[in-house]
């Protein structure tokens, strides 16, 4: 896989890279321009959802990129009304066609929805798409450690990656570690905490100033030495190659240990214990 981004290796030997590209709430038409600007700027690896309506608009650029499909990750989700055996088959089937691949790199379950007690039947459906080559690597996203508990013990394949949100103010450390011991990669979505707030707190912005970088490149220095897969969304053309342009500085202990000091355990979006939305 060729790409200025170094891979990480997951739980199965597959690389996948450690910086993507996030596409929720882009519309369609404008997520094939903002995808195709991502490629140009040397992302290979796209992040979108069933969910997000925009599968279309992205296989799109990826099909006029001229990209080799080798070098290309692509990753998409399951939307929580599509779990359960049957219907998991039937929807995979449905993103595939909307994005005009034969397979995808990562398949995720978006959220566990624990109300509804399906999420065991539908990873087995994934486990089935999986050894059938049509998703690389299987995955789970805004799982608890209690909800990878459940799957470990009721299923085969161990997911290889967990996407969660997680930034500055929301560390997961717990998360992390859980899934540091299981083998499982954590990736964090919302990574710039949707921009609101964070890029000009003053711990940010001292260092970003310090190392002559913007706070969103701070930001997801930290992510990348802390070891996770990133995945930030623009649509801005000057901001989505920035965002990218974070392999040439390091930030030193005591830059880890500010933004560390910065965790507060607070969400933006809903807890994945009692988010049942269909
Ligand atoms: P993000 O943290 O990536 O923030 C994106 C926002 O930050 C942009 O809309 C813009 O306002 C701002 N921004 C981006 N680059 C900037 C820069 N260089 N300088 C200043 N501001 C900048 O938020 P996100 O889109 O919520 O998360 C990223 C991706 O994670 C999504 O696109 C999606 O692919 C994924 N995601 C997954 C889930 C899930 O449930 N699995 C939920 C939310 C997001």
């Amino acid at each position: 896989m060729s790409s200025k981004v170094p891979p990480i290796i997951l739980n199965n030997g597959v690389e996948m890279p450690q910086l993507g590209f996030g596409v929720w709430q882009v519309p369609d038409d404008e997520a094939e321009r903002a995808v195709a600007t991502a490629l140009q700027a040397g992302y290979r690896s796209v992040d979108t959802a069933a969910v997000y309506g925009n599968e279309e608009g992205t296989g799109r650029a990826l099909a006029s990129s001229g990209i080799a499909r080798k070098d290309l990750f692509v990753t998409t989700k399951l939307w929580t009304s599509e779990q359960g055996y049957d219907a998991t088959l039937r929807a995979f089937d449905a993103s595939l066609e909307r994005l005009g691949l034969e397979y995808v790199d990562l398949y995720l379950i978006h959220w566990p929805a624990p109300a509804l007690a399906k999420a065991v039947d539908t990873y087995k459906a994934f486990e089935k798409i999986h050894a059938d080559g049509r998703a690389t690597s299987i995955g789970v996203s805004n799982f608890l450690p209690e909800h990878l508990e459940q799957l470990l013990d009721a299923t085969s394949v161990i997911p290889a990656v967990n996407q969660i949100e997680l930034h500055p103010r929301l560390q997961q450390r717990a998360a992390r570690e859980f899934h540091a011991e299981q083998g499982i990669a954590t990736e964090a979505w919302s990574p710039l905490g949707q921009g609101k707030g964070l890029l000009d707190v003053p711990a940010i912005v001292a260092i970003a100033q310090k190392h002559g970088r913007t706070p969103a490149q701070v930001v997801l220095r930290w992510h990348v030495q802390l070891g996770n897969v990133v995945i930030p969304k623009s649509v801005t053309p000057s901001r989505i190659v920035e965002n990218i342009d974070v392999y040439d500085f390091e930030l030193d202990t005591e830059d880890v240990a500010a933004i560390g000091a910065l965790n507060e355990d607070r969400r933006l979006g809903p807890d994945p214990a009692d988010f049942n939305v269909t």
